[in-house]
């Protein structure tokens, strides 16, 4: 795969029965660069009936083929020979996942595409020291706990993070021996595309990885999430998508795993280390064009130290550099579509009529037809206003004041989500407190963005349904069957 494939595919189709294939319909839809408002791409419009077909190829190879037969060594050995493609073909995949998404060219070279190779490396070297369990019931009775496959998972993924997230799912799915079909973003096919011949040249037998292209609701992904072959939904996305499929897959009965939207509070208390604190809230706010469900998306700052902080932060949003994302110097890129740029400015405005913006939200058109915003800081608003309650999901940073911890953790338990939350003080017992206290799938405390992949992840109240990572991901894609053995006595 040379650098040069990713910016020349013109097709991008469904990848299924280790075939590209064009839809059953002969539709496709078009791909546009966020960067410059272009077309880069006629996709494949896959629906029911490219559904079916993935589907089928998927079960066939899980119910005849050699995929979940081999040995865990010899399937994790295959997967890890995925993560080593990915690396090999880091450049072609950086370049073709910031062209689909907008984001910087170092975010692509340096987080997602790595990261996407660490999801194989990990999941093939974790999924081996998984074991089953026995029970010795007495001399003559020993009872046998052991993991099966699934078989057919369909996982559904979403724009921000296109490569890193998908593998995230299929990493762990193949690992335990199931097959899948993989149904990306609309918005952000590319990568899942390439996958497709990397996963081919690894080794992993046809049938085992499948794509289908194609848009979400009434389309491909509804028809994935109430296909009866299809065992379990790994889905990630908003959380008014997760209710949706909930409800799709209610009556082919599936297993599901949802990774759903956020609002993550960053907490700045007045005994916080600020050399750390503020930049890290700028990261977290601004990184990947605040795209990212783990944003820290609202600061909250200790009254004593308002002013000082929100004076700092203003200075250091000015200096963000937003511009073209195959530029190595770029640091927030264009916004994924005009839709969500639009949702992005709506927001802005509420933010201007409940709070004060200081800085930014401007659409830059001096940098051409993309969907370029300037990273957007407002303070002097209430934590009640739909900026602070709602996920934005873009460059949108509110900076509420709160006076002590009891108040705090209200305000930040206030919202529907529980996703993720950063907490910066150096009194051991208030870490203590206020992590124990906030509804949240993670909290960080004095870090934003730190996981070991062997750790859970997921959300609590809306953000999420399950865990997926670590031990987690792999009970998920598979189920436990009992075996009790009971032996004749005698000698
Ligand atoms: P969406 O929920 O709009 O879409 C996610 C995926 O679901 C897409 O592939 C989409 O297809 C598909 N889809 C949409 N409707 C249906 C349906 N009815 N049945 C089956 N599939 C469907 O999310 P976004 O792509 O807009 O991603 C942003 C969201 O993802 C944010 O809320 C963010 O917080 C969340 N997210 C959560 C993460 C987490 O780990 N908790 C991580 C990253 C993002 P199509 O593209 O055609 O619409």
């Amino acid at each position: 795969m040379s650098s040069a494939v990713a910016t020349e595919i013109k097709t991008i189709d469904n990848f299924i029965q280790g075939q590209y294939k064009a839809p059953k319909k002969g539709e496709y839809f078009e791909d546009i660069d966020p960067a410059t408002g272009k077309a880069i791409a006629k996709v494949a419009n896959g629906g029911a009936e490219d559904i079916d077909e993935a589907a089928a190829a998927a079960k066939l190879a899980f119910e005849q083929g050699p995929w979940p037969r081999m040995s865990m060594q010899e399937r994790c050995a295959i997967l890890r020979k995925v993560g080593d493609l990915i690396l090999k073909n880091l450049e072609t995949l950086a370049i073709a996942e910031t062209v689909d998404t907008g984001k910087p060219i170092s975010e692509s070279r340096e987080g997602d595409i790595p990261r996407s190779a660490q999801n194989f490396h990990f999941f093939s070297d974790y999924a081996q020291a998984l074991n089953d369990d026995s029970y010795s019931v007495n001399a003559n009775e020993r009872h046998l706990a052991i993991r099966e496959p699934l078989g057919v998972a369909g996982l559904i993924t979403p724009w921000n993070l296109p490569l890193y997230l998908a593998t995230w799912k299929i990493a762990p799915c193949l690992a335990m021996g199931n097959s899948c079909i993989l149904k990306p973003a609309e918005w952000t096919p590319h990568t899942a595309n390439l996958l497709g011949a990397l996963m081919q040249e690894a080794g992993v037998p046809e049938g085992v990885f499948n794509v289908v292209n194609g848009f979400g609701a009434k389309s491909a992904g509804e028809a994935l999430t109430t296909h009866p072959d299809v065992r379990c939904i790994s889905f990630t996305g908003e959380t008014s998508t997760g209710r949706a499929i909930m409800g799709a897959a209610a009556s082919t009965l599936k297993k599901l795993s949802f990774e759903l939207g956020g609002k993550g509070a960053n907490i700045i208390f007045e005994d916080a280390d600020l050399q750390e604190a503020i930049p890290t809230a700028i990261r977290a706010a601004y990184r990947n064009q605040g795209e990212i469900c783990l944003a820290g998306s609202r600061l909250f700052v200790q009254e004593s130290i308002y002013n000082k902080v929100r004076d700092e932060l203003l200075e250091r949003v000015k200096q963000i550099r937003v511009g073209n994302p195959l530029d190595e110097k770029t640091q927030m890129g264009a916004i994924i579509s005009k839709e969500q740029l639009q949702k992005v400015q709506s927001y802005i405005e509420i933010g201007k009529n409940d709070g004060k913006l200081l800085f930014g939200g401007e659409r830059l058109t001096t940098l051409g037809e993309g969907n370029y915003l300037s990273p957007a800081l407002i303070s002097e608003i209430d934590n009640k206003s739909r900026v602070c309650q709602e996920e934005i999901f873009g460059p949108v940073l509110p900076l509420i004041p709160f006076k002590a911890e009891e108040e705090l953790v209200e305000m930040v338990n206030s919202t529907p989500y529980g996703l993720s939350c950063s907490v910066w003080t150096n009194d051991a017992n208030r870490q203590h407190r206020v992590s124990r206290d906030i509804k949240s799938g993670i909290v960080w405390i004095n870090c934003w963005f730190a996981r070991d992949l062997r750790t859970p992840f997921g959300g609590q109240k809306s953000s999420g349904v399950g865990r997926e990572g670590g031990r987690w991901a792999l009970e998920f894609f598979s189920e436990m069957k009992t075996i009790c053995f009971r032996y004749k006595s005698g000698q």
